[in-house]
């Protein structure tokens, strides 16, 4: 028989958060063997748990959530998305403009596939959440990686931006607060940032699941929030800011010149309406998470949960000689540099293999993350402190001697 071979549209789509490494650590589980896993930001399973009145709301409607919804979502999360929206600045935000779906991640999906034609381009951050660098490879388009720098707290360099706007570029993704960077952009880099797309007449999208958890004081603006002449997609959801990531609930809230997206705006309802609604009972946690006490205050303060694992799991990880990584100012993760002088590494997946099948220890090489360079790493910060402590001291026994 012949062999089945997989689409060549999945040519250029890569999710390695998930890949090759993760799977050696479930073999590695399967085998009996306890794996500190510091690879995904899946709050839940660490302790931080969902505000019960969340769950109440749930509970609570769900003898009423077992049909379809309308695909957009159901009115009340979509009233609430926009008025967050409003209070943050977005002053035309409606309930019309907000697409709820099963997760940011359905989201970032449909609204590629409705927006590029084959080979449109579409800036993304490099080191990026991949999944926005796979969307576009699926959708036909070419992701064009811009340079975050290091040096300067990883803000995206502009003028990198500017250097890889062609005649096919489309759309300019921001990831603010930043996943795997930590960093979170300042009203004067949005608004530089802002005039480029306006120049250049591209679709801003941008990802803001993470704008609830903020350290040191950090303010998150809304992108959305500073230009209203522009079309834009601002990306949020329930995953990480109220630590319900199963319950896959995100949206997506269009702003701005929504008039020159008339034929746009058809083509994502059309898709929304393919996929027919997200999940509804799990819709009703909207409101009430965003409505509500904001727990999270609670664990980005020092003494907070999270807060001190970020402080600890930095210190840690900057102690060991070779290792430097820029203090994370929002999200849940550090992207620690290994200095190449010190640490000769050609293969960082082969590095952090290595560091699981000798440590145990689970994490994910930078190029998982479109980093060209084979010098950095992602740790979650969500174990507790003692689990933060065991895998950072075996990573200080693991580098000194490692070589590839
Ligand atoms: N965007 C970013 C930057 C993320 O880090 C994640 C998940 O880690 C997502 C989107 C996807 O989130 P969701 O659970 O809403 O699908």
């Amino acid at each position: 028989m012949k062999p089945i071979e997989r689409s060549t549209k999945l040519d250029g789509v890569c999710y390695d958060i998930r890949g090759p490494v993760a799977r050696e650590a479930k073999r590695m589980e399967e085998e009996g063997q306890r794996i500190l896993k510091l690879n995904i930001g899946n709050p839940a399973p660490f302790g931080f748990e969902a505000p019960d009145e969340i769950l109440k709301h749930v509970i609570h409607n769900l003898p009423t959530a077992q049909g379809y919804s309308d695909s957009q979502g159901i009115y009340p999360a979509r009233v609430a998305v926009a008025q967050y929206y409003q209070q943050r600045g977005i002053l035309g935000a409606d309930a019309d403009d907000v697409y709820i779906g099963n997760g940011v991640s359905e989201l970032i999906l449909m609204s590629l596939q409705a927006l590029l034609n084959n080979g449109d381009e579409v800036l993304i951050p490099s080191p990026d959440y991949p999944l926005w660098t796979a969307a576009v490879n699926l959708a036909g388009g070419n992701a064009v990686h811009y340079r975050c720098d290091e040096q300067s707290d990883w803000f995206p360099d502009l003028a990198d931006i500017r250097a890889k706007i062609t005649k096919k570029t489309k759309a300019l993704v921001l990831i603010n607060p930043n996943n795997p960077t930590g960093a979170v952009y300042s009203k004067a880099f949005l608004l530089a940032l802002l005039a480029i797309a306006r120049e250049h007449k591209l679709v801003v999208m941008s990802d803001e699941i993470y704008d609830k958890i903020l350290y040191d004081g950090a303010e998150h603006v809304t992108t959305a929030s500073l230009a209203d002449d522009l079309f834009m997609l601002t990306f949020g959801g329930l995953s990480k800011n109220y630590r319900i990531a199963g319950f896959r609930v995100g949206w997506i809230l269009l702003s701005g010149a929504k008039h020159l997206a008339k034929h746009y705006i058809e083509g994502l309802n059309i898709l929304a309406s393919m996929r027919l609604c997200a999940n509804v009972p799990c819709q009703h946690a909207v409101q009430t998470a965003l409505g509500g006490y904001q727990s999270i205050n609670e664990l980005i303060i020092p003494g907070g949960r999270l807060y001190d694992q970020m402080d600890l799991a930095h210190k840690l990880v900057t102690s060991i000689d070779g290792i430097s990584c820029v203090r994370p100012k929002g999200a849940m993760y550090l992207f620690p540099k290994l200095d190449r002088k010190k640490f000769k590494i050609k293969d960082d997946e082969l590095m952090v293999l290595d560091f699981l099948r000798q440590h145990k220890v689970l994490l994910v090489h930078g190029r998982a993350f479109n980093w060209p360079e084979p010098d950095h790493f992602r740790i979650v910060f969500l174990p507790h402190k003692e689990q933060l402590e065991m895998a950072m001291g075996r990573l200080a026994q693991f580098l000194p001697g490692y070589q590839q």
